[in-house]
């Protein structure tokens, strides 16, 4: 079942979209070599609770034990924060949830510490890039495979990385995740239409080798099979009159990542 938000509803969401990129603006003047998962996620939650009556949306979300996903290097996402230092040739990718006024929002970002090599920022930037390449296809009467097809397409056959097929994006709203499931692959014309008042979470997972996954040993965290690094970004946006919401924000996450010398700066290309 699709639930279909009113005008107000979306503003709500929004508000708890705009907590979610705080957080991760935050997270992002503090991130530096030499700090662990668990600092960061203790931090994020702290300054989540400290807006009156929002909650964490992934804690205790189906029993995942942090605040934040944060998953390095090959590991997709899932990843548990732990008490291990990131190191200077780390990539995060870290998702934040946020239950705020009965609504979610929902954002990630992939963050590199300043020895990442080229290689890996393209992946970075290649990712980040299908993410709006997906937005841009969001309008009333689209379909849900446009969206797909836009992500693969640039992915998959102009920059030859792979898209991880058991992981998609979602509906959002009262619910984490709602119908309809929004994957990263697929064909044009295809799939649900979109109606004025969806809210979808659209979140390519980009693998810089081959698309296959596994689970590790925590239960949670999922990883590339061929070790090689993934990149995650996620934005969650509104079809409404004419086009497409942004709601959550990640220029203020930019803004941060430039401020701050201990990461690379990674901005938008296009
Ligand atoms: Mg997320
Ligand atoms: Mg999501």
């Amino acid at each position: 079942m699709i639930y279909l938000k009113s005008l107000e509803e979306i503003e709500l969401i929004r508000k708890s979209c705009l907590l979610v990129s705080k957080t991760l603006a935050h997270v992002a003047s503090i991130l530096k070599p030499g700090v662990t998962g668990k600092y960061i996620d203790q931090q994020a939650e702290t300054f989540i609770r400290d807006h009156k009556g929002a909650i964490p949306g992934f804690k205790d979300y189906n029993g995942f034990p942090s605040t934040l996903c944060i998953s390095a290097n090959e590991a997709v996402v899932h990843g548990i924060p732990t008490e291990q230092e990131f190191t200077d040739t780390d990539i995060l990718s870290i998702d934040c949830g946020v239950y705020w006024n009965s609504f979610y929002g929902d954002s990630a970002f992939t963050f590199a510490f300043p020895n990442v090599g080229d290689e890996v920022i393209d992946l970075l930037h290649a990712t980040n890039d299908s993410l709006y390449l997906g937005i841009e296809k969001v309008k009333p009467e689209a379909r849900i495979g446009d969206v797909s097809n836009a992500i693969q397409s640039y992915i998959e056959k102009e920059k030859k990385y792979s898209i991880v097929r058991e992981l998609v994006g979602h509906g959002i709203g009262r619910n984490l995740h709602e119908s309809p499931e929004v994957p990263n692959y697929g064909r044009k014309g295809f799939g649900s239409k979109m109606k004025k008042g969806l809210v979808i979470a659209i979140e390519p997972m980009v693998n810089m080798g081959k698309k296959n996954v596994r689970q590790s040993k925590d239960g949670w965290t999922i990883v590339t099979k061929d070790g090689k690094p993934s990149a995650h970004f996620e934005h969650t946006v509104a079809v409404v009159e004419g086009g497409v919401d942004i709601l959550s924000d990640h220029t203020i996450v930019e803004k941060e990542v430039k401020n701050n010398s201990e990461i690379k700066t990674f901005t938008r290309k296009s």
